[in-house]
């Protein structure tokens, strides 16, 4: 039975959330969220213009007094309400989340939704535990102490990879912290950002608290990110749009967070449990078909193992089953859109000029031409500077490339602008501890690839970005530090103010 949302009813009343209501967007220009899976368009909606973002703006300006000035535990309840909330509307999310990104079933149903409540308790924890540094008598006669406050309104905008997840991931830590947040999601992904925005306000958090507008990037983002009414924006995407989104929130002095590219290392040292390693490959380069910033993207396997090591994973990324996202069964779905397979499909194509496909590699025939499907590709012979091992490809592609001495595994490791996480693969601690030291990235594994956690920071090194999300580490994005000074003396004349009055 098709138990998919009946989205012309859902978002009936259009695809900006503003003010604790659906409205639709003003800009004159339509967009269409289409399933991958078959090229269905599952809704039309008219695209947020600047002033719909001037009026999320305005509405997360008047929201800000009230939400800043609730007490921790206020906020507190209504995130665990939130978390409930969410939780009850598990399987339309994850229905959802499939259809307008292609994801398979059991990956929605078992990471972004379950994940995303579980940021949402965490959260509703963390809200408890905003702190300062202790108070002192530093000058001797004065108390000092440190505030931790909310910024103001958040800017946000969002990639289409994890729509619900990267809500989660920017909405939370800021409305825990007593901000109030706009949020752009990427324009061909919007559905459960609206579902996640509107689960807030029946969670009952303020109107105005967290607001959503659908528009393109190059509109609606760029008018955001400008926004005098803005204080500070947080962004997650690519690093060229990054550097673009830098610029324009330089301009206006606003705290900048930003989560970008990555091009994940996964490096498999002549000591691994070689089945671990090839079955840590396959699951890290396919999750989410391979459209992760963390996916394993390019191995690089000391000689000894290379051989058997490619042998196994070319194996392993046969068994994978290519289906439709709603289909249990399904392991593969299909890329976002036929823009992004082609894409994938022209690097893969370029590489045949200097390396060799081992599996997968084109564009499939048949039943899944209808779809953004494009299956396992295996990669060998790609030199270190190639354009497929350097580049962020966002597709079901793994490069692998061998290496001899432990010095220069980990240096070609290293060998990229990016450092957003990267893993280890070795049975010797000293190796896996040379490699967590020396590995520049925000998240370095050992034995393993992929799992995140709501207690861990998530965030880059390098091209990848700064700034950190989940965590507790989020709140120092999302707040500001404030140093109050008592003078303890009560004299008219302070020590001090013979810089100014001498002696006298
Ligand atoms: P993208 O950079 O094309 O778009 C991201 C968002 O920026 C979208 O909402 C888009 O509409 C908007 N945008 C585009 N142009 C803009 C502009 N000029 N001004 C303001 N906003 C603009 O990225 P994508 O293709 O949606 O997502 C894939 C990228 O996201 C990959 O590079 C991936 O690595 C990255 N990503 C990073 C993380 C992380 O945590 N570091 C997580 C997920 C995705």
């Amino acid at each position: 039975m098709d138990q998919r949302l009946d989205t012309a009813e859902e978002f009936a009343g259009g695809a900006q959330y503003i003010g604790g209501r659906l409205r639709p967007g003003t800009s004159g220009r339509e967009h269409a969220v289409v399933d991958p899976a078959d090229g269905r368009e599952i809704l039309r909606y008219e695209l947020a213009g600047a002033a719909d973002v001037d009026a999320a703006v305005a509405a997360a300006r008047r929201a800000l007094p009230g939400w800043s000035g609730a007490t921790p535990g206020e906020r507190s309840a209504a995130l665990h309400r939130f978390a409930q909330v969410l939780a009850g509307r598990a399987g339309d999310l994850a229905r959802t989340e499939s259809a307008q990104c292609g994801k398979p079933i059991r990956l929605t149903t078992e990471f972004d939704v379950p994940g995303t409540v579980d940021n949402t308790a965490f959260f509703a924890g963390a809200a408890r535990h905003l702190e300062g540094r202790s108070a002192g008598e530093y000058s001797g006669d004065h108390t000092s102490y440190v505030r931790r406050e909310p910024i103001g309104v958040v800017g946000s905008v969002a990639p289409w990879n994890y729509p619900l997840q990267m809500a989660a991931w920017k909405v939370l830590p800021a409305v825990a912290a007593g901000n109030t947040i706009v949020l752009k999601p990427a324009e061909l992904t919007p559905l459960t950002s609206l579902m996640f925005a509107r689960a807030a306000t029946e969670a009952g958090i303020p109107d105005g608290v967290v607001n959503v507008v659908s528009g393109a990037g190059p509109e609606a983002g760029e008018h955001l990110v400008g926004h005098p009414g803005v204080a500070m924006t947080s962004f997650t995407g690519s690093t060229a749009v990054g550097r673009r989104v830098a610029e324009i929130a330089t301009a206006t002095v606003k705290r900048l967070h930003l989560e970008l590219g990555g091009k994940a290392p996964f490096v498999v040292f002549d000591d691994a449990d070689l089945d671990a390693a090839v079955h840590g490959a396959v699951a890290g380069a396919l999750i989410n078909t391979g459209q992760d910033c963390t996916a394993a993207t390019r191995a690089y396997v000391q000689r000894p193992l290379y051989d058997a090591f490619v042998t196994g994973v070319a194996e392993l990324m046969t068994t994978v089953r290519l289906g439709h996202p709603l289909d249990p069964a399904t392991d593969l779905g299909p890329l976002v859109s036929t823009a992004q397979r082609d894409r994938v499909a022209g690097f893969v194509d370029r590489a045949r000029g200097y390396a060799t496909v081992v599996t997968g590699g084109h564009v499939p025939q048949g039943e899944w031409a209808k779809g953004a499907y494009y299956p396992p590709t295996l990669i060998v012979g790609a030199p270190q500077d190639s354009e497929i091992v350097q580049a962020e490809i966002f597709g079901p592609v793994l490069a692998v490339l061998p290496f001899d001495s432990d010095d220069e595994g980990l240096a070609l490791a290293n060998d990229t602008p990016y450092g957003l996480a990267a893993s280890a693969w070795t049975r010797d601690v000293y190796r896996a501890g040379r490699a967590t030291r020396e590995i520049a990235a925000g998240c370095v594994w050992i034995n393993d690839h992929i799992p995140i956690v709501s207690e861990m920071p998530h965030g880059g090194h390098g091209a990848s970005g700064y700034g950190k999300d989940m965590s507790a580490y989020s709140f120092e994005e999302y707040t500001q530090v404030k140093h109050v000074m008592y003078d303890n003396t009560g004299v008219a004349r302070k020590d001090w103010h013979r810089t100014v009055f001498g002696a006298r």
